[in-house]
């Protein structure tokens, strides 16, 4: 399997989609232009059972964190205590989400969510570590897909052990197809060998779900599979410590399994059904990432809000400088979105009445991608104290204020449990579904002849049918959504919005057909203002059900930012620089820029001060050429 076509890559990428709906989707429909208001709203509530709970555990979790977690020991020492984690077992923060009968706290994923807004606040490392474990790591996928045997074995194990999830290989990132790890039955065990690499957890962990591919065989359906592996198991070794440029708490490294024995009976479902296994821990997994990024929200709001009135420079504070009151504004208010988007996608999953899948990938995509840029003004908000470490600033006797840290924390958000890119393609692979399965054999460069001239009869249908409702709605009626008083014109634009998405969306799959799935730009932009929908609606639906002015006005304020960001990307879906600058990419992969390199030094090429050493890239003639 070293080379992989595109074409499996996306094969195996498209046996992993969970392809029913089963029940609805708010996040669906508003691809579709269908602005369901009313799978959201009234803003869903926890039971007072989930709420008293979670309650009660977010108060001790708290009075935890508050005095037993020492930040900037973590960050110095790029270690977490093992007090800390002593402490959080304790009190059963290992187990957030593993119902009570298995010796777990049976808290919802609202309160999950807001439990790890709580620890990442202190510790983003420290919230890396829970999440890991519970969002992705072993309890999670035993939960939903374990026998009734694997969960009464695994789950106590899992609220008082940590767990990591190993998928990554130096070869397999994005694309698992790639995959090379192998399990070979061997009687009533597998064989595992293989690398896994940057395994969150995984240096500490006490069990691992391991992604491996079982060969074809006998009464062995075979493919990739997931197996819950014992690391006490011999063969297993943990060869590095990976650092990174933040989290520096985390335990993350590269493991190797070389002849290891796992029973029959740890595989979770059948074999082959490992990577929709992961695909679907994912749909609420995904939610852990944006309470880290509302943590960080919250917290860029009151540093905002502090050094804004403090820093007083040219005479006024600097918050009364336009420039600055600019960043404040958009960082309150991108706060209260991160939030509302957080819990509301949190109890639209609770609930249960509605397929979170899109709502939790939009939640990833858009928190992920907000955050960054709210860190990033805080940075500058601060000058140069921005720039400067909380140790520095403590050195020298000021408030040690970790904003740089906060910036290089988040940074991985954009990349893990779904780059930012895969993101885009997973979501438009959702929204476009609709026209796929009517229209997918029109544009499939596999079907045959007559395939497609039914998939046209049957797309044509569909399309007299869908077309009429993109063309008025809700939107245009200046009463509409009358209850949500001045957030109302906002809804009424989100309604107007996605019918103008879907339409949008209607003429790209004409223009393009088949080739639309290569048109990242358009179908990013498309999945960015569908996420960009997504956080109006539930702002207004968060501000609504909150009650009070100042609720109100800042849900007003947010939307109206929204919209120009929605504006400008609705531009920019057909007025853009798209298809030049993949030729010009194209030129530069072929080298024809590489005068543009000249000038300047490689610092990844070790030079002359690293002294003699084994024949390295330096040596070799391609790689002088590329720095001329
Ligand atoms: C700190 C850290 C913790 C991690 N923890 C875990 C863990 O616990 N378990 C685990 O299994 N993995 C983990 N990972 C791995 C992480 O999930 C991967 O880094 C991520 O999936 C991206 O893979 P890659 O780095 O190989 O990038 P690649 O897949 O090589 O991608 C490189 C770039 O190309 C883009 N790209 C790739 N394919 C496409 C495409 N088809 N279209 C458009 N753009 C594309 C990507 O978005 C990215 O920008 C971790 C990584 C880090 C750094």
């Amino acid at each position: 399997m070293s080379h992989v076509d595109e074409r499996t890559a996306r094969k195996v990428a498209e046996e992993a989609r969970e392809t029913e709906w089963r029940l609805p989707s708010f996040g669906k429909q508003l691809f579709l232009g269908d602005f369901r208001l009313d799978l959201i709203h009234p803003h869903p509530r926890p039971t007072d059972e989930a709420r008293r709970r979670g309650e009660e555990f977010l108060a001790e979790l708290t009075e935890f964190c508050a005095t037993k977690v020492d930040p900037a020991l973590i960050e110095r020492d790029a270690r977490i205590p093992d007090d800390v984690i002593g402490g959080l077992r304790e009190m059963g923060a290992l187990g957030m989400k593993i119902p009570e009968r298995y010796g777990g706290l049976g808290l919802s994923q609202l309160y999950y969510g807001r439990a790890l807004m709580v620890v990442g606040s202190v510790s983003p490392a420290l919230g890396a570590l829970l999440s890991a474990h519970q969002s992705i790591g072993v309890p999670q996928p035993v939960k939903l897909f374990g026998t009734q045997e694997q969960k009464d074995v695994w789950l106590p194990r899992c609220a008082r052990q940590i767990s990591a999830f190993l998928l990554t290989e130096p070869d397999v990132g994005s694309d698992p197809a790639r995959l090379r790890a192998t399990a070979v039955p061997d009687g009533d065990s597998y064989v595992l060998d293989g690398v896994k690499l940057w395994t969150t957890n995984g240096v500490v962990a006490d069990l691992v779900v391991v992604m491996a591919r079982v060969p074809k065989s006998d009464g062995h359906r075979g493919g990739i599979s997931a197996f819950i592996v014992d690391m006490d198991t011999p063969g297993i070794t943990v060869e590095n410590r990976n650092a990174f440029m933040g989290l520096r708490g985390i335990e993350n490294g590269v493991t190797r399994f070389h002849g290891v024995r796992v029973p029959a009976a740890n595989l979770i479902g059948r074999e082959g059904a490992g990577l929709k296994i992961a695909l679907t821990t994912l749909n609420t997994g995904r939610l852990s990432l944006p309470a880290m990024c509302a943590a960080s929200g919250k917290w860029a709001a009151k540093i905002a809000r502090e050094w804004s009135r403090e820093r007083v420079q040219w005479g006024r504070p600097v918050g009364e400088h336009e420039a600055v009151s600019k960043k404040v504004a958009f960082i309150t208010a991108t706060a209260y979105a991160l939030e509302a988007m957080l819990d509301l996608s949190g109890q639209l999953a609770d609930d249960e009445r509605g397929d979170i899948r899109i709502e939790a990938a939009l939640a990833k995509l858009w928190s992920s991608e907000m955050a960054c840029r709210v860190a990033d003004e805080l940075v500058q908000l601060r000058g140069g104290r921005g720039y400067e470490t909380a140790a520095s600033l403590a050195a020298r006797g000021e408030r040690g204020v970790p904003v740089e840290q906060m910036l290089r924390d988040l940074r991985i958000n954009r990349i893990f449990e779904g780059s930012t890119e895969i993101m885009h393609l997973l979501i438009a692979r959702e929204a476009v579904d609709a026209h796929l399965s009517v229209a997918g054999d029109i544009i499939d460069p596999d079907a045959s002849a007559g395939r497609k001239a039914r998939a046209a009869a049957r797309a044509g249908g569909f399309y007299a049918r869908w077309l009429p409702t993109l063309v008025t709605g809700a939107g245009q009626r200046p009463n509409a959504y009358a209850e949500f008083g001045p957030l109302a014109r906002h809804l009424r634009y989100v309604e107007r919005a996605s019918r103008k998405l879907a339409r949008s969306t209607f003429y790209a799959a004409g223009r393009w057909q088949g080739g639309l799935e290569r048109r990242q730009g358009f179908l990013g932009r498309m999945v960015d203002i569908g996420a960009e929908l997504y956080a109006m609606s539930a702002v207004c639906v968060r501000a609504r059900s909150d009650g009070g002015a100042s609720r109100i006005l800042l849900a007003d304020a947010f939307c109206r930012q929204a919209r120009v960001r929605v504006e400008e990307l609705f531009d920019g879906l057909w007025r853009n620089t798209d298809a030049m600058d993949a030729r010009l990419a194209r030129a530069a992969l072929a080298g024809d820029f590489a005068w543009v390199e000249e000038g300047v030094l490689d610092p990844s090429i070790p030079g002359p001060w690293i002294g003699p050493s084994e024949p390295g890239p330096s040596d070799r003639e391609d790689v002088h050429r590329t720095i001329g």
